[in-house]
């Protein structure tokens, strides 16, 4: 804690991890011999820097922007990068340290990064959004490349602004080097289905632990919040898969709609017009919108929060358990606070934490750089399998090792051992770097 003052959030993450790994340093002595735990804990290396643009009044703005390079074992680092006003150093630790985990569960040859800027993209124009990006990516290059760190999006960062991002960087490299970004569009070296694979991977995880506990999401009233790039996609697989998807939110409330989500019409709210939720029960008679509510009100089997990090406490989650929830897996990034995730685990609710269950969106990319790498480009049905087969390792591999180590059906320390054990045994293959 005295090394890293005032980084809640990453100190959050690194608790949840270690608290899980005493059978393993316990049964492993040579990862405490060599300092595995401590190497891991340190990025490798952190990168701050100013980001000056001029917006459309022709004033000049000053964001300050991360890339937190934290663990290169598997592979380059890989990790989003992340705009939103609450972004700081602390928010992009525990999103790169994480993110380590995660990627090891892949199977994927890819590190752990993460980054991000202050910049709030709500309300600013198209040449505004170009023009922040084009500034970031003018210091940013110099750190990136696709064998050294790949980045991508996250919060605030889709489609668009890696695309902005991209041109910046083709332009000053003078390089097409497509394999440095993943998340880019079809038209230039993306990846189907990389922009619905977290929130279809998230649920074909929640597919993969219901059928081992004898269950099937087909019939279940599914909750999701946030209503972004995961939740959208979510929602859809869910309702593909026969779930009635009820709910959704934004940072302004929530939208029930008791006939199930019309997928279509809230990505025409939300891709198309980028407008607020409450727009879409402004279009849908069966939905109604509930300002400043929480969606965790609405009574469901599965919740899937896809939204940020703490976003369902304690209060929520215990309101979740008396609704009768059987399944809760995590779309975002520790959206469960610690105590709410104890809730779900200690009453018998089959728990996902992020870095299994939405590993789908990075093991996507990963498929993206391995088309790029290659100058191939895959079908939607194809990737789409290999998604399905990686979400189903990753599974496995959860509830392996949960097993191994004394904590049947536990994903959380699954995720946790499996994970480490992949980059501790690589660490120690590299020697004392
Ligand atoms: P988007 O920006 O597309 O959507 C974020 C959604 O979450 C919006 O509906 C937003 O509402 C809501 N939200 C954001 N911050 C808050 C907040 N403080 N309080 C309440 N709601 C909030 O992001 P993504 O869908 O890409 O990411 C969502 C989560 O999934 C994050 O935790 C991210 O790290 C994680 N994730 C994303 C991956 C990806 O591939 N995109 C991969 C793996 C994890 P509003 O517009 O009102 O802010």
């Amino acid at each position: 804690l005295a090394r890293n003052p005032g980084e809640g959030e990453f100190h959050q993450a690194v608790l949840e991890v270690l608290e899980t790994l005493a059978p393993v340093v316990t049964r492993h002595p040579e990862y405490t011999d060599q300092s595995v735990i401590e190497r891991i804990c340190e990025p490798e290396r952190q990168l701050i820097f100013r980001v000056p643009w001029v917006d459309d009044k022709g004033n000049v703005q000053v964001n300050r922007a991360f890339r937190v390079e934290f663990n290169s074992a598997l592979g380059p680092y890989k990790g989003g990068m992340r705009f939103h006003p609450s972004v700081y150093l602390g928010i992009v630790k525990f999103l790169g340290f994480e993110q380590i985990f995660k990627n090891a569960l892949t199977g994927m040859p890819i590190g752990g990064g993460k980054g991000g800027s202050d910049f709030d993209p709500k309300g600013r124009s198209d040449g505004e959004v170009m023009r922040f990006c084009q500034s970031l990516m003018t210091e940013l290059y110099r750190h990136l490349g696709e064998y050294t760190d790949v980045p991508a999006g996250d919060i605030g960062v889709g489609e668009r602004e890696i695309g902005y991002l991209f041109g910046q960087y083709k332009r000053i490299t003078n390089r097409y080097e497509s394999g440095v970004l993943t998340g880019k569009g079809l038209a230039y070296g993306g990846s189907q289905v990389r922009k619905e694979a977290t929130g279809f991977g998230t649920v074909f995880f929640t597919e993969q632990m219901l059928a081992a506990a004898n269950k099937s999401i087909s019939g279940k009233r599914v909750v999701v919040s946030g209503s972004g790039n995961v939740a959208i996609y979510a929602a859809q697989k869910a309702a593909d898969l026969g779930a009635q998807v009820v709910a959704c939110s934004d940072s302004s409330g929530y939208v029930y709609d008791g006939a199930g989500l019309d997928v279509d019409l809230l990505r025409q709210v939300k891709e198309v017009d980028r407008a607020r939720i409450s727009a879409y029960a402004d279009e849908r008679g069966s939905a109604k919108f509930v300002e400043g509510g929480s969606v965790w009100d609405v009574p469901c089997e599965v919740a899937l929060p896809c939204a940020t990090q703490n976003e369902l406490g304690v209060e929520a989650a215990r309101t979740l358990v008396a609704n009768g929830v059987l399944a809760v897996a995590e779309g975002a990034n520790m959206p469960c606070t610690p105590d709410a995730a104890h809730v779900f685990r200690d009453s018998g609710v089959l728990f996902a934490p992020g870095k299994a269950a939405n590993a789908g969106g990075v093991a996507t990319s990963a498929l993206e750089m391995q088309q790029n790498a290659s100058r191939d480009s895959w079908t939607f049905k194809h990737t789409e399998e290999r998604l399905h087969q990686i979400m189903a390792g990753i599974h496995e591999g959860c509830a392996t090792a949960a097993e191994e180590y004394g904590a049947p059906g536990d994903y959380v320390t699954g995720a946790n051992i499996a994970g480490f054990l992949k980059v501790a045994d690589a660490m120690l293959a590299h020697g004392v770097v």
